[in-house]
């Protein structure tokens, strides 16, 4: 059966404004393709590719280094290989990738997954470097008040290749070749840290020499704060960078805005985030959405330089993305300002995270499966 990748791009309808995006999708799963071959990304490791000997090599150069999408571009193998390969194995994990340019440059991606569910990534271009911010959920299941992806619920968890799939993708549709990708940052859709096993074999293969090859300084994975997945992320060492959303410095205002910490208190939190940077010695980035009356008073600023005292951290104050429906409102610019002077005078790197793809509906938080 062929391999059906469809790719629409739709110029943004939205406005400027930053909640002009909101055309709510047919939020139920598309329906399935059809296509039950099995993942070609999956067999680990790449050695061990449906071929066989020098031709596997062969496949993985063609699948991580020039990005081939299709098994009839590797023109280097034998047709009646090809075909056999063709039947059985799929090379993409997306039904359909729709893209939608934000006026900023950054691009989301809408994928449909072949069961029919979707997920969503986000193209981020800078000056000095390519990213790509990727989901690890259909959904989340943390729910936190602020965020869209949590007020979605939870769909499924992606498998690995689905994961992995993203980053290519995403370099195919950019005219990229996968390796020109060289930042990925796991903050999309859904806690990385709840879908543990399928998140590690797609950020080992994302470093992998034979793979993507990516440094794993360059990786970033962010999480709302599972203590047990942190510390065996610090023990299995992939030694990928460690961002925290900690988005208070209190239980008390924690627990208002994100409900798993009900379940694992800051300090505790915090000890894991210790024993990680022990390990990897990656300076660990703290973020922080900032929200009005709820966690942007002084005295928070205060008590959060306090708690991160000792630590080498960064903190990344991030201005809250609107979307419908929220029932929180962001921090004014004069206010976050104020917040950030702060935490410099008390001698923390800080910095203002201003999103990109506000326009249509890419930026943190606002992942829920909404066309453009
Ligand atoms: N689940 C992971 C990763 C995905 S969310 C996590 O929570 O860390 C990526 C970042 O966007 C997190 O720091 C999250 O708290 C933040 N975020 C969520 N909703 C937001 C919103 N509406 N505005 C700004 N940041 C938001
Ligand atoms: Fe999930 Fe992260 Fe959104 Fe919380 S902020 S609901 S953990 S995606």
């Amino acid at each position: 059966m062929k391999d059906e990748l469809r790719f629409e791009t739709q110029n943004s309808a939205a406005g400027s404004g930053p909640d002009a995006c909101y055309v709510p999708l047919n939020q139920g799963a598309a329906p399935p393709s059809g296509d039950e071959r099995r993942p070609v990304l999956l067999p680990e490791p790449p050695g061990e590719l449906p071929a066989r000997g020098y031709r596997n090599g062969q496949i993985a150069s063609w699948l991580y280094k020039k990005g081939a999408r299709e098994w009839s571009e590797m023109t280097d193998l034998p047709r009646r290989l090809r075909e056999e390969l063709e039947r059985e194995w799929r090379i993409s994990e997306f039904a359909l990738v729709q893209a939608f340019p934000s006026s900023d440059g950054s691009v989301k991606y809408l994928f449909t997954l072949h069961d029919g569910s979707r997920t969503e990534a986000v193209y981020l271009p800078y000056a000095d470097r390519k990213t790509v911010c990727i989901s690890s959920q259909v959904g989340c299941p943390a729910g936190c008040v602020f965020c869209a992806t949590g007020r979605m619920g939870f769909g499924r968890n992606l498998t690995g290749p689905e994961i992995l799939d993203q980053v290519l993708a995403v370099a195919h549709h950019q005219g990229l070749a996968p390796r020109e990708i060289r930042n990925v940052v796991l903050m999309g859709m859904g806690e990385p840290l709840l879908n543990y096993q399928n998140v590690a074999w797609a950020v080992r293969r994302m470093l992998n020499k034979n793979a993507l090859a990516m440094s794993p300084r360059r990786l970033t994975l962010s999480t709302v704060g599972i203590p047990r997945g942190i510390r065996r992320l610090a023990e299995e060492g992939p030694g990928v960078k460690l961002a925290l959303s900690l988005h208070a410095p209190d239980d008390e205002t924690r627990r208002r805005i994100i409900p798993t910490a009900h379940r694992y208190a800051i300090a505790e939190i915090m000890d894991a985030v210790r024993a990680y940077f022990d390990q990897t010695k990656r300076r660990v980035t703290i973020e922080y959405t900032m929200l009005r009356g709820v966690n942007d008073h002084d005295w928070q600023a205060r008590e959060l330089a306090t708690l991160l005292r000792g630590l080498v951290a960064h903190v990344n104050l991030i201005p809250f993305n609107p979307w419908e429906g929220a029932p929180v409102t962001g921090s004014g610019k004069k206010r976050i300002r104020r917040f950030a002077a702060l935490l410099e005078e008390a001698g923390l790197p800080v910095t203002v995270r201003w999103s990109r793809g506000v326009d249509v509906g890419a930026a943190c938080g606002q992942l829920a499966l909404k066309e453009g």
